[in-house]
Parts: C-alpha cells; sequence; structure tokens
C-alpha cells in the first residue's frame, strides 16, 4: 500500500496537482476539504459541526477530522494506495495518521511532498479560484488570510514531523500545472 502526502498551504495547488497524480499513479485520491463539503452540502451532522470552523478559516477540531478519514480510508480499503490533500494539518493528525495506517493497512507514510508558494500569489489564486469554486471561504480575503495564518501556526510545523524520518521532500509550487506534475512525478517514482 503506498501512501502519498501532499502538503502546503491553501491555494498551493494541492487539490489539482492531487486530482492528476491520482489517475497518473492509480492512487485514491482523499481530500478532507472536499469530504467537510461533501458532509456540508448534505447537512450531515459532521457537516454541521465542521461549518462554523470552515467558515471563519478555522481548522476543524482533530478528533472530527481523524474519523472522517478513518471513514474514508476503511471504504476505501481495496485501493492499492492513498494520495492525502489537506491531512494531516496539525502534528496529532501526523501522529494519529501513521497509527491508522499500521491498524488498517499494516502500511506507513511512503513521502511527504510539501508545495512551496508566496503568500500574495496564494491570496490572489485562491480569489481567483472563487470565481467559480463556489467555496464560502474562499470569496473572503480575510477568512483566506486567516487560512494562511492558521497554516502557519498550526500547519507548517507538521513538515518537521516528516524532515526527522527523512520523508519530506520541498517543491516549488510556482509554475505552470504541468511543470509542478513533473517535479511531483519524479519525486513520486522513487518511492512507489
Ligand atoms: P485549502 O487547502 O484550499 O484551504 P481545503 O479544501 O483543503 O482547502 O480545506 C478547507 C477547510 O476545511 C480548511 O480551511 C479547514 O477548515 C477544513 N479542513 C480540511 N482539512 C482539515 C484537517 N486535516 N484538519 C482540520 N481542518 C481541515
Amino acid at each position: 500500500m503506498n501512501i502519498i502526502v501532499l502538503f502546503g498551504p491553501p491555494g498551493s495547488g494541492k487539490g489539482t496537482q492531487a486530482e492528476i497524480l491520482a489517475k497518473k499513479f492509480q492512487l485514491k485520491h482523499v481530500s478532507t476539504g472536499d469530504l467537510f463539503r461533501y458532509n456540508m452540502k448534505n447537512d450531515t451532522k459532521l457537516g454541521l459541526d465542521a461549518k462554523s470552523y470552515i467558515d471563519n478559516g478555522k481548522l476543524v477540531p482533530d478528533e472530527l477530522t481523524t474519523e472522517m478519514l478513518k471513514d474514508e480510508l476503511q471504504r476505501n480499503s481495496d485501493q492499492k494506495g492513498f494520495i492525502l490533500d489537506g491531512y494531516p494539518r496539525t502534528t496529532s493528525q501526523a501522529e494519529a495518521l501513521d497509527v491508522l495506517l499500521k491498524e488498517l493497512f499494516q502500511a506507513e507514510v511512503n513521502v511527504t511532498l510539501a508545495l512551496y508558494v508566496d503568500d500574495e500569489v496564494l491570496v490572489q489564486r485562491i480569489l481567483k479560484r472563487s470565481l467559480d469554486s463556489g467555496r464560502s471561504d474562499d470569496a473572503d480575503e480575510n477568512i483566506i488570510r486567516n487560512r494562511i495564518k492558521e497554516y502557519y501556526e498550526k500547519t507548517a510545523i507538521v513538515s518537521d514531523y516528516y524532515k526527522d524520518q527523512n520523508k519530506l521532500v520541498e517543491l516549488k509550487g510556482e509554475g505552470s500545472i504541468e511543470e509542478i506534475t513533473r517535479s511531483l512525478s519524479e519525486e513520486i517514482e522513487k518511492v512507489v
């Protein structure tokens, strides 16, 4: 079982790249952001619980997020691997992921690919995306800046967790989509 983690701030292109790479390497794309949006759209209890955090640009509490991820991994246990987009976002989620992967699949993270993009480029990309994403958390610059702030306060540190295990590769997230896919693919090919 291959597990690739895509890591980076909001707007860094994780979602776009995860979708392309999932097809290319026949991995199941799991996006916690997409799972939350699906739950909000369908007014599930989880969706209602998550909404107030998401609409303020905050992270959803670890417990809710990890439970949702566990369900999704279990539901897809027939897959030959996963590309994770948006999880883990805290060190406690990174630890929970290790436990889950071992418990469910006797597996571990192969590599974490971190995309770096300048903050102002992130804000502009997300505002542009808001024109057709319809996402409430994309349309307001204050919420966007809050998401970027949450990233630096809570998420950026997760890269140290993987760096300490020699599983972190940092890549530039600016350039054409194709160029970035190429550099991510080269790294995936080394580990799968
Ligand atoms: P982006 O990376 O562009 O901010 P996502 O679609 O990955 O967008 O996530 C949208 C929102 O969903 C986040 O701002 C956060 O509120 C919530 N979320 C997604 N993944 C997690 C996670 N692993 N832990 C906590 N909250 C999460």
